[in-house]
């Protein structure tokens, strides 16, 4: 029987389990991918079991997300990066170099790794042809120590292109349209393979903004084959020796097959305050707008800041909107410099920021209060560009340049320009610069800013829990809602209980107050629970806040295995109806005495005098950590 790439990579790197679709899995990383904001909370798990030095082959730091420096938190925290780094042997990217995932694609990504990230956005390495998966702090410090990752096997899913781009509809409209038909859930427990005609006219950072935006469908993962263009992008930056070809075999076995027709596609936006919002730009084009920004790891490669450069070359910006574009490396700026896109780009009036994450969640470049943004970003939650009532629309970078110049939503087709022709050049700039020699010394001193605080300490669950049904959330609560991005609150994921005092506060700014009243409650939602982010801290505020059960219609994955990490139990509903029988107030009583993978748990309405069962969606495993109060307590314990 033929194999699917997954397969042919996973097979090499498994170490438990057998891959049968459904069954847990443990597969060891080669390469693994941090950065600044995330990894605090992985060093102090490190620091916890006395890691003397990585262990992956491949351990890469990048200082990306909290550039503010407003005060001396994000500072701390790039000192205690920097030690840490130093201490552990792990390979240092200087701040402000570039934004984590492209800056990997460019130097270390290559075809057949597993790449294990901190951050979501990791399944940008797919497009090289790397089995990429984001992860939570706790598991990304579990792979830089040399232990298996685990997951559940996905569904393998083979996503057909035939057709050509037309001139103006760029890549991310490609997984636009797959956001279209699947939405923000239909990718959950699945990994989207690429293959077709179509593919051959994408070349590797095409095809990273494809499967970047992966993530938004809730996927586990994609992945390109690795051929020619992969060849070309490696040896660009002097990697040839990294290439290997990768493709699946003719009589290989997929769960699904999607089609798309890349010559049928038009520019696409998604309207707020969902990725998966999607209808033609033409059917809101006239809109008025604020603010366009260009940046964040989907979409500002050199191919996209020369296309915008084009567009915006001999015009000026409108005098009601404000463009602000982060390049995604210094190589995309030297690029820029070099081809003349950069003073075209200044010459209309944009605002040319350093090449870090930026605006893409909230850390600087908020827009006005009910400002509609438009922005190349993979994601437009509510309130995560920093303002409360924005209104973000999620466009290419040829819509958003388009834009820009007429100040409403425009279809870059209709400003009669010529498009340009892009391929990959021998050889990209490359400053040397951008990696820090970092002498590799066990004996670092670690320095640890004061609002760097401790992981707080969890106890195990009880037999019984009663509490109250704190809050009662509505489909695809994001990881933004629970834990919110922003300047304000980046600087403090460092420290639970401070950050802590904003959790939930887009939708219900009393939360913190009656959770901690509480001492001991249970959050009820609807489908997709924790969408979105990686962050870690997601899980761990509400437990901090007493909260270990969470009863929904279901889970987003990368969310679920971070709530079993730190020790919270999640429940779905056997019968979604009975979500409905559950009002905010009611107190609930869960039986916890006998977790049993796949048993029904009973939970019992007191306030209504009712019973309902729900089931947890996770392994035995998982379960018996739960039991000890996560995976983080299990770990304590082996280390005392
Ligand atoms: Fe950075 Fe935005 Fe990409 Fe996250 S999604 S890594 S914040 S650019």
């Amino acid at each position: 029987m033929g194999l699917t790439i997954t397969e042919k990579i996973l097979s090499k790197s498994l170490v438990h389990g057998e891959l049968k679709r459904g069954s847990r899995i443990g597969i060891m990383a080669d390469q693994t991918l941090s950065h600044d904001l995330n990894v605090i909370m992985t060093y102090l798990v490190l620091e916890t079991i006395g890691l003397k030095e990585k262990k992956v082959e491949t351990a890469v730091q990048y200082i990306d997300h909290n550039m503010i420096q407003a005060d001396y938190k994000n500072a701390d925290d790039h000192n205690y990066i920097m030690d840490m780094t130093s201490k552990l042997g792990i390979i240092t990217a200087r701040s402000g170099s570039g934004i984590c995932h492209h800056l990997h694609l460019e130097h270390f990504a290559a075809p057949g790794k597993i790449l294990i990230g901190g951050d979501s956005h990791t399944v940008a390495a797919g497009g090289i042809g790397s089995l990429s998966f984001g992860v939570g702090g706790f598991d990304n410090a579990m792979s830089i120590a040399g232990q298996p990752f685990y997951l559940t096997m996905p569904k393998i899913v083979k996503v057909h292109l035939i057709g050509k781009l037309q001139p103006f509809v760029s890549a991310k409209n490609i997984i636009f349209e797959l956001l279209r038909q699947v939405s923000v859930k239909g990718g959950v427990g699945k990994i989207f393979e690429y293959s077709g005609e179509g593919i051959k006219s994408l070349n590797v950072s095409e095809r990273s903004t494809i499967t970047n935006m992966g993530a938004e469908t809730g996927a586990t993962t994609s992945i390109f084959p690795s051929d020619e263009n992969t060849k070309n992008w490696l040896k660009s930056f002097d990697r040839e020796n990294d290439f290997i070809s990768l493709e699946a075999d003719d009589d290989a076995i997929y769960d699904e097959v999607i089609e798309i027709n890349l010559s049928e596609l038009e520019p696409l936006i998604a309207l707020p305050s969902q990725p998966d919002n999607i209808v033609k730009v033409k059917d809101v084009a006239g809109l008025k707008i604020d603010q366009v920004m260009i940046g964040s790891c989907t979409n500002t490669s050199v191919q996209d800041i020369l296309n915008v450069a084009n567009i915006l070359d001999g015009q000026i910006v409108d005098s009601s909107v404000e463009l602000g574009i982060y390049p995604s490396t210094k190589t995309v700026v030297q690029e820029s410099i070099e081809r003349g896109a950069y003073s075209k780009i200044l010459l209309s009036g944009a605002r040319v920021f350093e090449p870090i994450c930026g605006g893409c969640n909230g850390c600087g470049f908020a827009p006005p209060t009910n400002g509609v943004s438009l922005r190349t970003t993979p994601r437009n939650f509510s309130g995560r560009s920093g303002t409360k009532t924005d209104q973000v629309y999620l466009v290419a970078p040829e819509t958003a340049a388009a834009s820009a110049i007429t100040g409403v939503i425009t279809d870059p087709r209709e400003l009669g320009k010529d498009a340009i022709e892009f391929d990959i050049p021998e050889k990209f700039i490359f400053d040397s610069s951008t990696f820090v020699k970092l002498k590799k010394n066990p004996n670092q001193i670690i320095r640890k800013g004061p609002n760097i605080k401790p992981i707080p300490e969890f106890s195990s669950m009880e037999d019984v829990t009663t509490g109250e049904a704190i809050l009662k959330l509505s489909d695809d609560i994001t990881t933004d809602h629970i834990c919110p991005a922003g300047a304000l609150y980046l600087p403090i994921r460092s420290n639970i209980p401070e950050m802590s005092k904003h959790s939930f506060r887009v939708i219900d700014e009393t939360f913190y107050k009656r959770a901690m009243k509480s001492k001991g409650s249970i959050l009820v939602a609807g489908h997709n629970y924790g969408q979105g982010s990686s962050r870690e801290q997601a899980a761990i505020i509400p437990r901090y806040l007493g909260i270990n059960i969470i009863l929904a219609k279901s889970f987003a994955r990368l969310h679920l295995a971070n709530l079993v990490n730190w020790g919270i139990l999640p429940l779905v509903f056997k019968n979604d109806t009975d979500y409905d029988s559950i009002d905010q107030g009611d107190i609930l009583e869960v039986c916890t005495d006998n977790l049993l993978e796949g048993k029904d748990i009973k939970v019992r309405n007191i306030t209504k005098n009712s019973t309902i069962y729900l089931v947890s969606p996770v392994f035995q495993e998982d379960l018996d950590a739960i039991k000890e109060g996560g995976f983080v307590n299990v770990l304590r314990s082996k280390n005392k």
